[in-house]
């Protein structure tokens, strides 16, 4: 061999080998990034999770921190409904007064003053306690049958006609000719009609043993045995029978005794005048 032939192939031997290298470099190379690829993405990925994480935890936070509030907010609203509790006894204790007894739901609910719980029975309680008062002052005879001013008082005063002493079984209302007359309480029409001294009368009959008396009416709306609903129209003011000038006679029986209207008809009021 000669010295050239040596040297060519010493040439192409050192080329070989240092495309061998080569290659084996730019793949090691690929190799290496797609590892560090791998990892970018798996760090990206983590990075999310815990972004994730920490987004739950703020949320269970916050609903923790309203939980409290709500729980706070629930002892606040138990002493409320006690207080509403006690204003409900009161309204009974007034009707009592008035002579009227209703027994109120009562269902000895025990509300926690730590936690506030059995509110909601409790509250269902007072709710069908309060029904039954708006029922009951429905069917009493509560409030004014005509908007007008007191012309006479119930007792004894001195007759408009007589001008002596003599005992007035009702409160007179001045009224206008024709002004709307309403029912004081829900109840059934016993009498409609006209009546000696009345004039052109209504009389209604009540739960608890109560009777209304609305006289001098110019008009009657209702009939004998109807069914009337507290507020509703039963006649027009007027100046028919024993009667001085237009203006209702207003008069209140509880048991067939007279009773001054006036300790109905303020609910405030308890004592009669
Ligand atoms: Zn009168």
């Amino acid at each position: 061999m000669s010295k050239d032939t040596m040297l060519k192939f010493y040439i192409i031997g050192l080329s070989l080998l240092s495309l061998t290298a080569f290659f084996l470099a730019i793949n090691s190379s690929s190799d290496i990034r797609e590892v560090r690829q791998q990892l970018t993405e798996k760090t990206r990925q983590l990075e999310e999770k815990e972004k994730i994480i920490k987004e739950l935890q703020a949320k269970i936070e916050e609903k923790n921190k309203k939980i409290e509030k709500l729980a706070k907010e629930n002892i606040v609203l138990a002493k409320k409904l006690k207080q509403i509790e006690e204003k409900i006894k009161k309204a009974n204790k007034t009707l009592r007064r008035k002579g009227i007894k209703i027994k109120l739901p009562q269902g000895g609910i025990y509300i926690s003053p730590e936690t506030g719980e059995n509110i909601l029975a409790f509250a269902n309680t007072m709710d069908k306690s309060i029904e039954k008062l708006l029922k009951t002052m429905a069917d009493v005879p509560i409030g004014v049958p005509l908007y007008g001013k007191i012309t006479s008082r119930f007792g004894y005063r001195k007759d408009p006609f007589t001008r002596k002493r003599a005992f007035h079984t009702g409160l007179d209302l001045k009224a206008r000719y024709k002004q709307p007359v309403f029912a004081t309480a829900n109840g059934v029409v016993e009498y409609a009609g006209w009546m000696k001294g009345y004039g052109k009368i209504v009389i209604i009959r009540h739960k608890y043993g109560f009777k209304t008396y609305y006289g001098h009416l110019s008009k009657i709306r209702v009939k004998k045995g109807q069914y009337v609903k507290v507020g509703s129209v039963i006649g027009y003011a007027g100046n028919t029978g024993r009667s001085t000038g237009t203006h209702l006679h207003y008069e209140i029986r509880r048991y067939g005794a007279l009773i001054n209207p006036l300790r109905l008809m303020y609910l405030n009021r308890t004592n009669s005048f």
